[in-house]
Parts: C-alpha cells; structure tokens; sequence
C-alpha cells in the first residue's frame, strides 16, 4: 500500500500482527481445503448435501472478517484507518472519508469466534 503511517509501530509489535494475519491466513486455506474434500466426498454420490456446509462456510466468513479485524488493529496502533466505502487509508480520528465522502463507523476491532472451536491465540 501506498499510504504512510501517522504513527511508527514497534518491529515487535508489527510482526505480531503480520503473524496473526498470517495466521487467519492459513486457517482460512486449511478450512477451505476441509470444505472442499469434505464437499466432495459428500456430493460424489448426493447432490443435497450442501447444508451440511453451512458452519464450515460461517466459520470462513468468520475469519475473513478477522482478517480485517488484525489489519485495522496494526493501522490503529499506526494511527491509521481504511475506508470501508472506498479503501482510502485515512487518519485514524477522521469524520468522513475525503475521497468518497462517507461518514466513517467504528472500526471493527473484536474478532468473531469460530462455531465448534475452541479460543485460541488468533483471540488473544
Ligand atoms: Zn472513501
């Protein structure tokens, strides 16, 4: 990205935070694979199956949602923000958004938990 952080965040703490996406990540890619061979050994011989699904799709909204949730905490600690209307990177305090113009809602810092995991470190 393109944009300059408000505020330089520790080597530490930056890492950390790359990690947990990372981490999000590979959890993602790992369910994904899971909902794949899962699907496939279901509706080889039964096309109905697809509700058997549903909590394994959740679960990967879920943490594409968390995803986001790491990304706006590292631009939070760099006194940073993206623009959910158009992808803007803006000064964490901003009102409105001065590309597009939208009132900016808070940005979403908690993380979801997954259905039939239990918390880990991505919860931390
Ligand atoms: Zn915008």
């Amino acid at each position: 990205m393109a944009w300059k952080a408000q505020n330089e965040i520790s080597a530490t703490d930056a890492k950390r935070i790359d990690g947990s996406i990372l981490q999000v990540d590979n959890h993602k890619k790992n369910m994904i694979y899971q909902l794949g061979e899962a699907f496939y050994k279901a509706n080889k011989d039964n096309a109905d199956a697809v509700a058997d699904y549903k909590v394994t799709i959740d679960n990967i909204n879920k943490l594409e949602y968390n995803r986001k949730v790491w990304i706006n905490r590292k631009m939070k600690l760099q006194g940073m923000r993206i623009c959910e209307g158009c992808g803007n990177v803006l000064p964490y305090e901003s009102a409105f958004c001065n590309r597009c113009g939208v009132k900016l809602e808070a940005v979403a810092e908690d993380l979801l938990e997954l259905e039939g995991e239990q918390p880990n470190s991505e919860n931390a």
